[in-house]
């Protein structure tokens, strides 16, 4: 069996243009969707994430505003700024690129973030209005994910999905949206004993780990849904994910590519929420 593809980058394009229809129709009322991206030191990946977000914001129709800080930039400074930030009308969603240096409480600036423009959905509150299903910002990966299976129409009620990896800003939130579309989930992460027994009983796969091979074709029921979150490089340099993608693209129904499947989804579904919190500071 050879899986079908779900392809991350015609995904985004198709969403993208809804964005940008939404994000017009938003300006003919008066409002242009602003996202203010903020990125403090020159750490290389950051800086390629930063660009890839505001270029996208441009190529959608949204207004963008990229403030780049020096490394030795102080906590209250970033502080005043996010605050500035939360006070400034044209701006919708803030987004603080991470990590920041050492000498900065990521989590601390990411809770003076207000609530209404915590477009990466990392605040406490979006966090806790995901728990208990409220409306709120999801973060945008495990969302670009739902995104994903909603675009191959697949019912998760009564399906066992298992995630592996329970950060914050991944598996936990990930694990959260599929137990609200009614899966019964299980949480994989370094302490799991035995992890091919989970996912050999899993309809959805989700690896977000970090590793490269974490999953290969004997930890898959054939037919099973596999999403890969991963970001590795191989011996060559090359991107690719935690799923053994050759070994496992013969045993599962879908798989997600690396690259060009989860990532180019996450920088949409920023576009999305950025939207979002514009309507919503609309009225709309
Ligand atoms: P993270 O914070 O490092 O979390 C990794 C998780 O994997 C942890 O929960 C860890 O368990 C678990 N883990 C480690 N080794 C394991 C093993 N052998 N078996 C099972 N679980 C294991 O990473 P993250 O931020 O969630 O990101 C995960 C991956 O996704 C990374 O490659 C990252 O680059 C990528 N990513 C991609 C996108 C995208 O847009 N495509 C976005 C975000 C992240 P413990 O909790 O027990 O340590």
């Amino acid at each position: 069996m050879t899986a079908q593809l779900i392809d991350g980058n015609g995904l985004s394009r198709q969403l993208r243009t809804e964005v940008a229809q939404r994000a017009a129709a938003l300006k003919a009322r008066g409002t242009t969707p602003g996202l203010a991206v903020v990125l403090v030191g020159d750490n290389p990946a950051s800086q390629v994430y930063v660009r890839n977000k505001v270029k996208a914001c441009e190529d959608s129709g949204l207004h963008s505003v990229l403030e780049k800080y020096d490394a030795t930039l102080t906590e209250a400074a970033l502080l005043a700024r996010v605050e500035a930030l939360n006070e400034d009308p044209a701006i919708h969603g803030i987004l603080v690129q991470l990590p920041l240096p050492a000498h900065i409480d990521a989590q601390k600036v990411i809770e003076a973030i207000s609530p209404a423009k915590d477009v990466d959905g990392f605040h406490i509150a979006s966090a806790g209005a995901l728990m208990t299903g409220m409306p709120g910002f999801w973060p945008c990966t495990p969302y670009g994910c739902m995104k994903m299976l909603e675009s191959i129409g697949y019912d998760l009620r009564g399906k066992h999905a298992v995630v592996i990896g329970r950060s914050n800003i991944v598996g936990k939130p990930m694990a959260l949206m599929l137990l609200q579309k009614n899966a019964t989930v299980t949480i994989c992460h370094s302490a799991t004993q035995d992890l091919k027994a989970h996912t050999l009983q899993a309809d959805v796969i989700v690896a977000a780990v970090g590793k490269r091979n974490v999953l290969t074709a004997d930890m898959v029921k054939p037919g099973a849904v596999v999403l890969d979150v991963g970001m590795n490089r191989n011996e060559e340099g090359k991107l690719c994910g935690d799923v053994d993608f050759d070994g496992v693209k013969e045993v599962a129904g879908y798989i997600t590519p690396v690259p060009g499947g989860v990532g180019p989804m996450t920088i949409t579904m920023l576009l999305v929420n950025t939207l979002e919190a514009a309507e919503r500071a609309a009225g709309s």
